[in-house]
């Protein structure tokens, strides 16, 4: 049976590999856009999850022309990196209020239909970068260890409607967001990967499907490294 899916921040990168693993897999799939055009295939939304009133619009959009959303993933994220002591109070909340209270917005709003529903899925995407802590991202990794307690406090909250909320974690990932790295760092961090190279955007999207299918319905609270081993489990 298909589902009513929402990815945030799915129209490019690991969103968008997240949004067209579902769609092939036969669910109904929106997307989360700020800008541009949206992808072919899935509904698209625009939606600046900074912002209340356009989360509420989207849900809107989406109930309209999906139904509630049963499967909800939470991806749309940001990175502005600088060392603490040149690290801007903008630099800092703007990270927090996307990664981490976006993540609030949009996953709040999904509950409502969910906790009706009494079923539900909520998969958040943090980093290993939460786990682990790397210099220069103070910021991004505050909001993706942020996460992590936000998941599990949900997951109790939540658990008794059989609604599931867990967290993966990616190592590197070839998308625009590494991209921007220099050669030197790119090097740099595949020699700290045990498998030795980034991850496919796709990768990531496998572990997500899972933890929303049938065969996951036990797993809530936990915390999926999708990261080549950088993590060691963690
Ligand atoms: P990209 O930079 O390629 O894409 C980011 C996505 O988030 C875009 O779709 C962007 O939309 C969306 N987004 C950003 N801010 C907002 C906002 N305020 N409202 C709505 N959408 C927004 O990143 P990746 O695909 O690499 O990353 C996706 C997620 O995975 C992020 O949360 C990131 O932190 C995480 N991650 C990435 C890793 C990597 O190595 N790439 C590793 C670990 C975690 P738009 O196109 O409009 O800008």
């Amino acid at each position: 049976m298909s589902r009513s899916v929402l990815v945030t921040g799915g129209n490019r990168g690991i969103g968008l590999a997240i949004a067209r693993a579902f769609a092939d897999g036969g669910d109904n799939v929106a997307v989360t856009y700020r800008s541009g055009e949206p992808p072919e295939g899935v509904l698209g939304v625009k939606c600046d999850i900074t912002d209340p009133e356009q989360v509420e619009q989207a849900y809107k959009e989406v109930e309209d022309k999906q139904g509630p959303v049963e499967v909800l993933v939470a991806n749309a994220g940001i990175t502005r990196d600088q060392l603490l002591l040149r690290m801007s109070e903008e630099d800092f909340t703007s990270v927090l209020d996307t990664n981490l209270t976006g993540t609030f917005r949009v996953v709040k709003r999904a509950s409502r239909g969910m906790l009706r529903a009494r079923r539900g899925r909520i998969v958040l995407i943090s980093s290993v970068v939460g786990l682990m802590g790397q210099a220069g991202q103070a910021n991004y990794a505050a909001s993706k260890a942020g996460l992590v307690g936000f998941a599990r406090s949900l997951s109790r909250e939540l658990g008794s409607r059989s609604i599931t909320c867990n967290v993966v974690a990616p190592g590197f990932v070839d998308t625009d967001m590494t991209r921007a790295l220099s050669d030197e760092q790119r090097e740099e961090i595949v020699k700290q990967v045990p498998l030795g190279r980034y991850a496919q955007a796709e990768e990531i999207a496998s572990s997500v499907r899972f933890l929303a299918s049938d065969e996951a319905a036990y797993i809530t609270g936990a915390v999926i490294p999708v990261d080549g081993g950088l993590g060691m489990g963690h």
